[in-house]
């Protein structure tokens, strides 16, 4: 491209929604990749053997259905095509038991027995309430349009995780399934705003469905691309971006980068007091993934978690919280929280006939080296006994790993920085977006609303640099 009105470095989600903003004025814009293939942490790929598609980080994709920016864009006409499991999540525990989260709300509540009005009322209100969550959970810190019903979610989305669901439920397989929806937030469970998360996620399950994209989530970057490309975008793999002094001029250049990789390529330009307050963000625990080519499904002792898109493994409440603090202390669990994903149950297309694929990751302690493989495959094993003798390969992926792939993920950190009440809306300065030089922006999952596959923070950070420096 001779001439790129804005550039834009990294091509996750958020990376690739910023560009499409721009380009749909008009403007020209241009992506530069590190990596030899789009999507970030939006890929998908052999990552065992042929036939077998995994997907390499995201899997399950509610926010990238329920985002504004992802909805307003042409995706199916470019091959996305949401697929939806027959039931949303499946959490098994010791015994043959399971809660199990169907994507209605009055079935899910049955299915609670003791616990099943009480869950009834709370999702009821959140799920009717959404419109006005949804404003504020996937966009930036500003007045909300609906003060009050924000109010009343927030008395309940500020407590922790494990305060919320003792004091609302009952039973152990109600207060199990809350704690490892919460557990998504890579917090111990004690912390503020994990019920938040919980309530968030949950609430997702019921408006929009936990979906997977046919074919992986590579379907989704692929769109992006292929949508980019048809508004006149250019987007160059295979190009990391060494120092933003090696870039051709652009009024507007907006990096798809957490703080750290950020520092790298454009700190020499920072006066001191921003380079500080980059390099006081906070990175948290990292994860250890596990992906299986299977010869069959997996056999689940519960009926229920092989219907499932999702399933939870980690008991009950306090052993998912267990798992949680010791990934944030350091410690490295024996017994941790697996959150596993088995796609090939709704989309034939991700494996061979008759055979299956299988997405599994824990959290272990920021930077972490110790192996995971076999205490996640004893977890299956706990639920789905006889898991092993169905593995035909499999591909792990250490903390170090992630952040080789990707220097966004700091530590194995796949969150891009800890999302707790004081990195949430100011993530990562209070600055947002915005840097001390002019027409250089952050667009990265390391800006509010933060970590997950929809654009979001690509789309507000455009805005804002449509509206600062490429008004004319
Ligand atoms: C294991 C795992 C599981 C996940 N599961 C889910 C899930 O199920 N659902 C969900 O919604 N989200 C999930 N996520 C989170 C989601 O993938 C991320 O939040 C999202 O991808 C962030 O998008 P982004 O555009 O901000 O950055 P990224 O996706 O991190 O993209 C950044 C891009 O910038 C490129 N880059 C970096 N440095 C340079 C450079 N110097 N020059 C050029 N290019 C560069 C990188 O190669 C990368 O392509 C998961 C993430 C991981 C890792």
């Amino acid at each position: 491209m001779a001439h790129a009105d804005a550039i834009v470095i990294g091509s996750g989600p958020n990376g690739l929604a910023a560009a499409i903003v721009i380009a749909r004025t008009g403007r020209k814009v241009l992506v530069l990749e590190g990596a030899n293939t789009v999507g970030g942490g939006c890929r998908s790929a052999a990552l065992t053997l042929p036939g077998f598609v995994h997907d390499v980080c995201s899997a399950v994709h509610p926010f990238a259905v329920a985002s504004p920016v992802f909805r307003s864009m042409p995706l199916r006409e470019h091959g996305v095509d949401w697929l939806e499991p027959p039931v949303m999540l499946a959490h098994p525990l010791d015994g043959g038991r399971a809660a199990v989260t169907y994507r209605s709300i009055p079935r899910t509540a049955d299915a609670l027995g003791a616990d099943g009005s009480v869950y009834q009322r709370v999702f009821d209100r959140v799920v009717a309430d959404w419109p006005a969550i949804d404003d504020a959970v996937l966009g930036p810190l500003r007045w909300p349009r609906h003060p009050l019903t924000l109010a009343r979610f927030g008395l309940s989305a500020l407590q922790s995780a494990e305060r919320f669901a003792s004091r609302s439920f009952a039973t152990d397989a109600a207060r199990a399934m809350f704690a490892g929806i919460a557990a998504h937030s890579m917090l111990p469970l004690d912390t503020m705003l994990t019920a938040g998360v919980g309530l968030v996620l949950a609430a997702t399950a019921h408006a929009v469905g936990w979906v997977v994209p046919r074919g992986g989530a590579q379907c989704i970057a692929d769109a992006l691309a292929a949508y980019l490309r048809s508004l006149g975008g250019e987007i160059v793999t295979g190009t990391p971006v060494r120092s933003i002094d090696d870039l051709p001029p652009a009024r507007a250049i907006l990096c798809d980068l957490s703080p750290r990789p950020l520092l790298t390529i454009a700190g020499h330009r920072f006066p001191p007091a921003y380079r500080r307050a980059l390099e006081r963000y906070r990175y948290g625990m990292g994860v250890f993934k596990v992906d299986w080519a299977l010869d069959g499904p997996i056999p689940w002792s519960h009926p229920e978690c092989a219907l499932a898109g999702t399933v939870h493994l980690g008991g009950t409440l306090d052993e998912v919280a267990a798992s949680e603090r010791d990934a944030r202390n350091g410690r490295v669990s024996e017994r941790p929280f697996v959150l596993l994903s088995q796609p090939t149950i709704v989309d034939a297309s991700r494996a061979p006939a008759g055979r299956h694929v299988a997405w599994t990751y824990c959290h272990v302690p920021h930077g972490s080296t110790a192996d995971m493989q076999p205490a996640i495959e004893r977890q299956i094993e706990r639920f789905a006994p006889g898991f092993r003798d169905r593995v035909l390969a499999r591909a792990v992926k250490t903390p170090a790993d992630f952040e080789r792939d990707n220097p966004n993920y700091v530590g194995g950190d796949i969150g891009a920085g800890v999302t707790d009440m004081f990195q949430f809306f100011t993530r990562p300065t209070w600055r947002t977006y915005s840097t001390p030089v002019r027409g250089l922006y952050l667009c990265s999952a390391s800006t509010p609303p933060g970590v997950g596959v929809h654009g979001m923070c690509g789309y507000f950070a455009a805005q804002r640099a449509l509206n600062e420096v490429l008004r004319d």
